[in-house]
């Protein structure tokens, strides 16, 4: 996916899903470490991390298109658009969109899990073991998924 495809993917959920157009700039930018994406106040464009894209599934980056494009709407609209704000969540739920993003890998963390009963990924430097630790959200199951190239 390149910034074109982003950027018509987005245009395509806010008309789908907030029944408002977006207006501004959507691109990868590289140099977003942990987090999925941003919502930027000063220029109203939405980044999404690159890496995001090779790591997660499709479904996955829509949710976090839904998340920015509520900061946004919201924002434009001069609604509460904190992460805090009762308006946010309602939103968010509305739309369906991710409350947190999906953490990407650091340098050193090789390994990817996944939680086999609420889906929830893990990435980490070393092997854990399965017997005893467990999802933090659902205490689940955690299975190894592959390697982060
Ligand atoms: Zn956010
Ligand atoms: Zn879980």
């Amino acid at each position: 996916m390149n910034d074109e495809q982003l950027q018509r993917l987005v245009c395509q959920v806010s008309q789908e899903k907030f029944g408002c157009a977006f207006k501004h700039h959507a691109l990868f930018n590289k140099r977003l470490r942990t987090t999925g994406g941003r919502y930027l106040l000063v220029n109203h464009n939405i980044e999404i991390n690159p890496k995001m894209i090779m790591e997660h599934d499709r479904s996955t980056i829509i949710g976090i298109i839904k998340h920015e494009l509520c900061h946004y709407h919201l924002h434009l609209t001069g609604q509460g658009y904190h992460h805090r704000d009762q308006a946010f969540k309602q939103l968010l739920q509305k739309v369906g969109g991710l409350r947190y993003t999906p953490p990407a890998p650091r340098e050193t963390e090789k390994l990817r899990y996944r939680c086999s009963n609420c889906g929830q990924e893990y990435f980490r430097s070393r092997r854990i073991n399965t017997n005893r630790y467990v999802c933090s959200k659902c205490r689940g199951k955690l299975v190894l998924i592959r390697k982060v190239k």
